[in-house]
């Protein structure tokens, strides 16, 4: 069950195909834990397609097509995320970019037990991994813009509430927070910002330009 998800400007900028490449993932991975996302987009889909059909003479036959192509594409996410839920925590449209599981990455320390892996994407925004110990936090931080983060696997805590697996927190400019895993397993999230992260200590701030975080 996944209370968590992202605001309902992100979701209708993913439908439009108006996203950048590092949100989009972030939100179609997201989708795979989410039903309520996942009905919520196919949903706009539909609409979108009626309100064409009213200024487009576009052949009703190729609409009905296309709404049914999503719907079993829609399927297709659901079964494979049903499937995959099995051998890996990884989403599925996460795998081409980190691989099938958590094992194949390769780690970056950036202190105080928290490793990042940084995700290449075209969009010129920074898509992350981060893995944080158990019971550890990482650094206070605001943000110049705006962060979007997923979690994979454990669970991590702030101001906003407790996030588990398929939960996602989308915070914006104004907000300083520092999450706080959860004890059990260590949580790993992807983490999307289109902006540095701005640390209120010295140490991160120093250590800031060697980690591109
Ligand atoms: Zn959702």
């Amino acid at each position: 069950m996944t209370f968590h998800h992202p605001q309902e400007d992100i979701l209708m900028s993913y439908t439009a195909g108006a996203l950048g490449e590092s949100w989009s993932l972030a939100v179609a991975s997201h989708m795979t834990f989410c039903p309520e996302c996942r009905s919520s987009v196919a949903l706009v889909e539909e609409l979108g397609g009626f309100l064409l059909e009213e200024h487009d003479p576009v052949p009703l036959s190729e609409l009905a097509l296309t709404v049914a192509q999503e719907q079993l594409d829609l399927q297709a996410v659901e079964q494979v995320a049903i499937n995959s839920a099995v051998v890996s925590s990884i989403p599925v449209p996460l795998r081409d970019y980190i691989g099938d599981t958590v094992d194949e990455v390769k780690w970056q320390s950036i202190g105080g037990g928290v490793y990042q892996h940084l995700i290449s994407t075209q969009d010129g925004d920074q898509a992350r991994l981060l893995q944080i110990p158990a019971g550890k936090s990482v650094p206070e931080h605001g943000h110049g813009g705006r962060e979007l983060t997923l979690v994979l696997s454990g669970s991590f805590s702030d101001e906003n509430g407790e996030f588990v697996a398929g939960d996602i927190e989308d915070v914006s400019e104004e907000v300083t927070h520092q999450p706080l895993a959860g004890t059990g397993d260590n949580c790993i999230c992807l983490v999307v910002t289109d902006s540095a992260l701005k640390f209120k200590g010295l140490i991160p701030r120093f250590v800031q330009p060697f980690i591109s975080i």
